[in-house]
This record gives C-alpha cells, structure tokens and sequence, in this order.
C-alpha cells in the first residue's frame, strides 16, 4: 500500500513538502484551513490593483546557487523571467540619498562620497558584505540537524569555519547600534532603516546585499522577483493560479524619512 502522509497547512513549506513527498513516491494530503494556498506568500486583487503581501526578493534565483536547485525542483523557476536588482533600496530625507548598492564597492564609494569623516566604519560594513559573498547560506538548512551524521557535520564545520567571526561580530549587532556609530547625521538617521527594522542584526542586511550582488555579477543570469505563481481572482470558478511572465519590477524601493 501506498504511504501517505498529512500535512497541515498549505503556505510554502506545506506546498513544499507535498511536493517532496510525491516526488519520493507518498501520497499527500494537504489541509488548510484558509480558502487559498499561499498562507503568508500571498496576492490578491482590489478594486484593479494587484496587492502583493510578500515577495520582495527570493533566495536562489540565480543559477547555479544551491538554492535554485530546491526552486527548480519543485518547479518554481522554470520558463520565469526574473529581474535582478542592483539597488536594494534607496532612502532619502528630502537633503540627501542613500543609494544601497547590492555591489560593496559601489556602495563603499558612494556611502564615502555622503560621509569621508565616517569612512572607517563605511570600509568595516562593506567589507563584510564581501565575506558574505562566499557564504553559502544553504548550508544551514540543507538537512534537518536531527538527520545530519558525522560526515555531514564535519562538512557543514568546515563550511561555517570561516565565517565564525564575522556571524559573531555582526550577528550580535543590529542596525540600530551600528547606525549610532556614524558622525554623518544623515547616515546614523538612515542606516538604521537600512534593512527595514532597527532590531535586525547588521549581519542580515551584509548577507542579503551579498547575496544580491553574486546574481547579479555576469557568472549567472538570475533574479529576483516574482517566482511563485500570481494568483487572481476568476469572477466564474473562484480563486485560481496564474503565472506571471510579464516583468513587474522597480529598480528599487525607496523610503523616506522625516526631515
Ligand atoms: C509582509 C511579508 C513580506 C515577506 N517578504 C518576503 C520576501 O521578500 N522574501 C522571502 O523569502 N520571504 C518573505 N516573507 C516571509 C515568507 O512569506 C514566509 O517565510 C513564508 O511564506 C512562510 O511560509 P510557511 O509555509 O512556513 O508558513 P505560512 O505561509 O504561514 O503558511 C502556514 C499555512 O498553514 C495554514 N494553517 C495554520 N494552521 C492551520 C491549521 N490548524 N489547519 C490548517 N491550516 C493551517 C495557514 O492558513 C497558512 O496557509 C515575507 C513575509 C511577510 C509577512
């Protein structure tokens, strides 16, 4: 007989994992206690406006990532077009820009040209972006710790070994306290929004700009919008899934902060 297994909830990782179990010969069933699949990754359709309540950017677009392997087993990045960003977001108090450049030396450079006096602490940030271009994220969740043995620990060591220091050093830190450091009034108002909330550790924000810099450098064609399926709503048959190859994309977010 045929082994089944139940999943509770249809957001991603139960969409997920049904997936997973078909491909490794179960039956699945799904429940979901919302009338839509998505739970958090989401979109729905007001009044003429498409309302997206997730997606800002995806690990693993890019090609040849360990990531885009997981997407494109589940069939998530096949025939998508995708958009790389090379800004993440831009901040402004009406006086000055804070571009955030996902490649650090464009970012070292322009941080610089805003602040000299706070270069030290500019050229420590953007360094670490750079570590973090190396890091393969994936290692953290590649197996579930409990089905690791001592190979696959020995491995993932050897992986995180050299980033022991940088994930003490900015892993501890939010973007808060770094943001205090700055002389530049501007900067220490601005680089605290950096990466949407004052509490995220600074080690967050260096790995996500790292990550979007490798896509975007010419090894591989990725990107990072839109791939999970649109879904809009039919005015006959109800909800239903939509796929959606029509690039939708702006160069990068903007955010402004009181004067
Ligand atoms: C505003 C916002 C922006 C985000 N932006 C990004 C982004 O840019 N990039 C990114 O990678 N991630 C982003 N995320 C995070 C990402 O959306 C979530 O990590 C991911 O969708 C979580 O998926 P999940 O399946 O683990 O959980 P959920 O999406 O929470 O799915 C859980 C599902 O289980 C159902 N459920 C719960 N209890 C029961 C029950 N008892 N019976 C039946 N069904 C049940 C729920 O209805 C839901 O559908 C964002 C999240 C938010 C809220």
């Amino acid at each position: 007989m045929q082994k089944q297994i139940l999943i509770i909830g249809g957001g991603v990782a139960g969409l997920a994992a049904g997936c997973y179990a078909l491909m490794n010969g179960y039956r699945a069933t799904i429940f979901e206690m919302h009338n839509l699949p998505g739970g958090l990754c989401t979109a729905w359709e007001r009044k003429g406006y498409l309302f997206d309540g997730c997606i800002h950017y995806l690990f693993g677009s890019g090609e040849g990532q360990p990531f885009y392997d997981l997407w494109l087993e589940l069939g998530a990045v096949q025939g998508r077009l995708m958009i790389n960003h090379t800004e993440y977001q831009r901040i402004t108090d009406g006086e000055h820009t804070l571009i955030v450049y996902c490649n650090p030396d464009q970012l070292q450079d322009h941080l610089c040209q805003i602040s000299p006096q706070d270069a030290p602490l500019i050229k420590q940030f953007c360094e670490g972006v750079r570590q973090f271009t190396r890091f393969d994220l994936s290692a953290l969740y590649r197996k579930p710790r409990q089905l690791m043995n001592a190979a696959d620990w020995r491995e993932f060591g050897m992986k995180m070994m050299p980033y022991l220091i940088p994930m003490t050093r900015w892993g501890t830190l939010s973007a808060g306290e770094f943001a205090a450091r700055f002389q530049h009034p501007f900067l220490k108002r601005a680089f605290a929004h950096m990466f949407s909330w004052e509490e995220a550790p600074v080690m967050m924000g260096m790995a996500l700009l790292a990550y979007m810099h490798t896509i975007t450098t010419p090894a591989s064609r990725a990107v990072v919008h839109w791939l999970l399926p649109r879904r809009s709503k039919d005015a006959s048959s109800g909800w239903v899934a939509k796929s959606s190859t029509k690039p939708r994309w702006k160069k990068s977010w903007s955010k402004t902060i009181k004067p």
